[in-house]
Order: C-alpha cells, then structure tokens, then sequence
C-alpha cells in the first residue's frame, strides 16, 4: 500500500475545497484498512476516513491520514424465490450499484439513484430520496474496528437507522471503517411513485405503465434538474437536516405561516428546511464565491474559490436567521471536520 504525502484533497470532496492531507492512501482491502491504522498507530497520526468526499466539509489541511476507501466487488451470496442477498464493496459508486441492479432485475434501490457517493457511506447517514431509506433494502454491513483491527458484522437494528442518521454518527462515531454492505434486494418491483414530482416527470417522459427503470430515471431527471451537478459548481447536497417538531408546535407556525410545508409522519411533522431558508430570503444569495444555491435554498455553493469557513459562515448566519423567524433548529448535515470541530 502506497502512502503519498502533501496530497491535495480539492479532487476528493464535492466542495472542491483546496485543503491537503498530510497523507493519503487508498484501500482496496481489508488488509489494506488493517495496514493503514498500522500506520497512524506507528507514527501517531489522526485517521480520516473518505468515500467520495460528497458529505464533508473539510475546513482545512489534515494533519493524518486520509484513507479513501476503495473495495470493490459485489457477489449475491444467497436467494430465494422473492429475494436477493448481495454483498458490496464499500468502495462502489453507489449509482453504479443502484444501475446494476436494475440491470439484474433486483430492485427496491430504484428511488435512490444519481445520490453521490459510495456503497460504504450510504449507511453512516442511512441515505435517502423520494420517499425511499437505505435501511428498506439492507440487511448488514462489515466493518474494521479501529480500536481492534478486528471485523465485526452489524445488522440492521444495531445500525439503528433513522432519518440522516445511524449508530455510526452517533455512539459509533469514528470507531469502525466499513469494508462491505450486504443489501437484500426483491425480484419483484414494488414501486413508490406518490413522492414528489416522480408521477408528473413519468407522464413527461410519456411512460405508460411505469417499471423501475423508468421510475430511476425519472428520479434522475428530477435530480438532474434541482441540484446543481458537484462537477459544475462545488457543493455537498442539502446543508441541512429537515427539522422534526411535534403536530403542536407545527400548528403554532401555521398560524403566522399558513403556507409553511410539512409532512406529517406519525406523532411528529417533518418540516421542509428549504422553504424556511427560502421565507428568510436566502434563496439566491451569494458572498464572494460562497453562496445559497438559487433553485434550491437547502444547498450551499461553492462557485468556485470559497472556502469551507465562508460556507460555515452562510450556514451559521442561516441558523441563527431561521431560529428568529421560526424558533426552529437547522442541524447541519454533513460532517465538518476542522480543529474544535467533531
Ligand atoms: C449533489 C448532491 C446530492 C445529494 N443528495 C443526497 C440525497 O438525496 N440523499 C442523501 O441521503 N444524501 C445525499 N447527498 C449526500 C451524499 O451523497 C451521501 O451522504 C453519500 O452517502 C456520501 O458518500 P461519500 O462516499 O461521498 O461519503 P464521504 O463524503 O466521503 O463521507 C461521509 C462520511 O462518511 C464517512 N465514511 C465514508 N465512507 C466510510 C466507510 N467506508 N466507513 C466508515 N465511514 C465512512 C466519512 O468519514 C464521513 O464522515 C448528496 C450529495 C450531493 C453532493
């Protein structure tokens, strides 16, 4: 395994933040995550664990280790009549994956095509779009314990997923490096067209009797035309969770608010962070080359020589502007990593 040293990370996070790791490595095995804690254990070296780099804001030069992981490989190791156990790499693009399946005739990942990023992080926020959550199709995932070296398997109620979230953001944080995802896949489609504008762009693509090749697609379509495409201009998807808050305080909102967008979902009403941000009139605004995304209020930009403390700065002035208007909380999304910032 090669270590490479000064090596710019601006190619490996979808910010495209100009910052260095002191060194970097990439690992296309188990024994090679094994060999790189080696590494930092041997010469003291804090280790930063990478995907794609499409969930982080990284705010300036590493002082360790960045390992990216790189494992490749799927292999179904089991069916039966209606399913589809397939192990993955972690290193696998993950609309690659989501493209394979659909390939083979497995489905249930259909919904999360064109989302960024590797098999091996889909789980750490338990990644999810058009009404779909990672935790429906997975079944178990391996992981290195970075204490130990030791390879521990995890199902899918010790992963205890929820929305944005996982055990691995959580109690776990930092503690294992995932190699490998099993998902469980169906042979039968079950398709979800009722979120969003999924109905609408499959009418638009004149499909008659959707399957779920036309639904990725339209999903896709959909994608491609409300986020700004990480090769054009720098950014990391939505800043910000959508907050959770109880019917009650919901109605209270609606009282001023009566246009506010919710979605009820059981006890609670998950409120659409982009409308706030857009009602406290950030849609659009940009300082030097950081900015507010001008079609889409949840995603900050950078167009092109930001840095990640201008983007930190929008995101804290957005905080504080919704907290005023709405008495609500905006929970960043992706992982910062900084000195004091865990
Ligand atoms: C344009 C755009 C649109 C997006 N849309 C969505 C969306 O619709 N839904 C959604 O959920 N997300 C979305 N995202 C966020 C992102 O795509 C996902 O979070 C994705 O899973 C991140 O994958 P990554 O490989 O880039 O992870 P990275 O950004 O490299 O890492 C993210 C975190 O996971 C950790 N990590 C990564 N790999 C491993 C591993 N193998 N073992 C242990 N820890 C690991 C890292 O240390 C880091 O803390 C979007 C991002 C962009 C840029």
């Amino acid at each position: 395994m090669q270590f490479e040293t000064e090596y710019s990370l601006k190619p490996h996070n979808s910010f495209g933040f100009d910052v260095k790791a002191s060194f970097w490595a990439s690992a296309q095995s188990i024994d090679d995550i094994r060999d790189a804690q080696r590494f930092c254990q041997e010469n003291s070296l804090p280790l930063l664990v990478l995907g794609e780099g499409s969930n982080v804001v990284l705010v300036e030069n590493y002082p360790g280790l960045v390992l990216k992981i790189a494992i490749q490989g799927k292999a179904i190791i089991k069916a039966d009549e209606a399913k589809v156990w397939l192990k993955v790499g972690a290193g696998e693009h993950w609309h690659s994956l989501v493209q394979w399946t659909l390939d083979n005739d497995l489905y249930g990942l259909e919904n999360l095509a064109l989302i960024p990023g590797t098999v091996g992080a889909a789980p750490i926020q338990n990644i999810g779009a058009y009404g779909v959550e990672l935790q429906a199709s997975f079944y178990s995932l391996d992981a290195v314990c970075r204490e130990t070296g030791e390879l521990v398997r995890f199902n899918k109620d010790e992963c205890d997923f929820g929305y944005r979230d996982s055990v691995f953001k959580g109690a776990l944080r930092d503690r294992y490096i995932i190699s490998h995802v099993t998902l469980c896949l169906a042979k039968t489609p079950d398709l979800k067209t009722d979120y969003g504008d999924i109905k609408t762009e499959l009418v638009s693509m004149g499909v008659v009797v959707a399957d779920a090749k036309s639904v990725a697609e339209a999903v896709a379509r959909i994608r491609q035309r409300k986020l700004p495409d990480p090769e054009v201009i720098g950014n990391a998807g939505s800043f910000f969770k959508n907050p959770i808050i109880s019917h009650e305080k919901f109605a209270q909102i609606q009282v001023k608010y009566p246009n506010i967008i919710g979605y009820a979902e059981g006890d609670l009403v998950k409120i659409a962070a982009g409308w706030l941000i857009e009602q406290c009139g950030w849609k659009g605004y940009r300082s030097n080359d950081a900015g507010v995304h001008d079609q889409q209020s949840l995603v900050l930009v950078n167009y092109g020589n930001a840095d990640a403390r201008q983007i930190l700065d929008i995101a804290q002035k957005i905080c504080s502007s919704v907290r005023d208007s709405f008495d609500l909380e905006l929970e960043v999304e992706p992982r910062v990593y900084g000195v004091g910032v865990r």
